[in-house]
């Protein structure tokens, strides 16, 4: 038996040789944190390649959540969805918010916006949606709802690293988006994370409050945090940049090798591409109806773990039903019934630049029957 433990994902690494030679650098300039020449050379080069007029990096992808929430004065109460990360919805915690769940598209697995205005009261401010597993957000309906109601509309785009639609980049969509550089993610810097804007004013902002508020030497405008990321991760992330598209190719490669065989298992149901959007492969989910598979996903999901195939069930559970939230209205199980229906059937299966086609065959073997 092939014993081979196949996992989730795999990060994305740079050449040692080559990160070294890097590092050499900035040990001898002994410039280590604080807007370093990598880091300005950084943001300058994601900028570009994310189609993006102006990004400010982070040291991972909860605090750009936190500052964005910060930065806008957001308060009372946020609509936002349960079929997500955890991190979207304690961002909105740490800044006193309470967030209001809506159901998702059951397509997609992102905020409904047939399902908002039902949620809006006199103290809503803002929107936090999620584009889950990098599938764009209905962003116009959205945008069209926000403007109605004066809302702002903050898009946690933690999985959406490259996605655009038609040549143009999702993250320029809403008040601001956010980015995770996590290991785990298309493209990393170990931790890290950015946040978009349209304008060099709020980039402006978005630099002070990430360095405590400090505006010059001895100059603090608001009261911010400490989210600078590192020379060492901004070097590691130029290497990476160079390779993320080689590793996207990878993964999609992956997902046709997966799609070609489950289209035709009964029972499981995957995302296909949509037409016009350039996807970046961040997961392959599978849905799993147990009635028509014949297999719970629970059974599916720990048979390919005896075998040595580590899914996830990203996103289970869902985060309306942890002990901070279970508490709130929104958070009743019968207000979300298609994020109930999607976290429970739901298995994430490997997907990262290095799975062979053996690899794949395994794991589909494990699911065909
Ligand atoms: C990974 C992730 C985050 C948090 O990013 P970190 O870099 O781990 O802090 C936030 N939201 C979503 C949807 C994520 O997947």
């Amino acid at each position: 038996m092939d014993t081979k433990r196949i996992t989730v994902t795999s990060p994305l690494l740079p050449n040692l040789e080559e990160f070294h030679t890097l590092l050499q650098e900035i040990w001898d300039s002994k410039w280590i944190t604080n807007n370093g020449s990598f880091h300005k050379q950084l943001e300058k080069e994601l900028a570009t390649y994310l189609k993006v007029p102006f990004i400010s990096l982070f040291t991972n992808g909860t605090l750009p959540l936190i500052t964005a929430l910060q930065a806008l004065h957001i308060t009372g109460e946020v609509i936002t969805t349960p079929y997500s990360f955890v991190a979207t919805t304690h961002s909105l915690w740490w800044n006193g918010i309470k967030p209001v769940f809506v159901d998702v598209d059951l397509a997609t697995g992102n905020i409904d916006p047939e399902k908002i205005e039902a949620a809006i009261t006199p103290r809503t401010t803002a929107i936090m949606p999620v584009h889950v597993y990098g599938t764009p957000c209905d962003t116009r309906r959205i945008q069209k709802i926000a403007d109605k109601y004066g809302l702002k509309v903050v898009y946690d785009a933690a999985h959406a690293f490259g996605v655009d639609i038609k040549g143009k980049s999702i993250l320029t969509e809403g008040e601001m988006s956010t980015l995770s550089f996590h290991a785990t993610k298309v493209y990393n810097t170990i931790e890290g994370g950015a946040l978009v804007m349209h304008d060099e004013q709020t980039k402006k902002h978005i630099d002070y409050l990430k360095n405590f508020g400090f505006a010059g030497e001895t100059e603090v405008v608001a009261p911010g945090i400490n989210s600078k990321m590192d020379e060492m991760r901004a070097a590691y992330g130029l290497l990476n940049l160079r390779q993320v598209d080689a590793a996207i190719e990878s993964r999609r490669q992956v997902a046709l090798q997966y799609r070609e065989t489950l289209r035709d298992v009964l029972g499981i149901r995957f995302m296909d591409d949509i037409s016009g959007v350039r996807h970046n492969y961040a997961y392959f989910p599978i849905f799993v109806d147990e009635k028509l598979y014949g297999m719970t996903r629970d059974e599916l999901y720990f048979k390919m773990k005896e075998q040595g195939v580590l899914g996830r069930r990203y996103f289970y559970p869902l985060i309306s039903t942890f002990t901070t939230y279970r508490g709130l209205k929104s958070a009743c199980p019968e207000n979300l019934p298609n994020a109930h229906k999607l976290a429970d059937s739901v298995i994430c299966l490997p997907m990262h630049h290095e799975l062979s086609r053996e690899d794949v065959e395994r794991i589909l073997n494990l699911i065909v029957k």
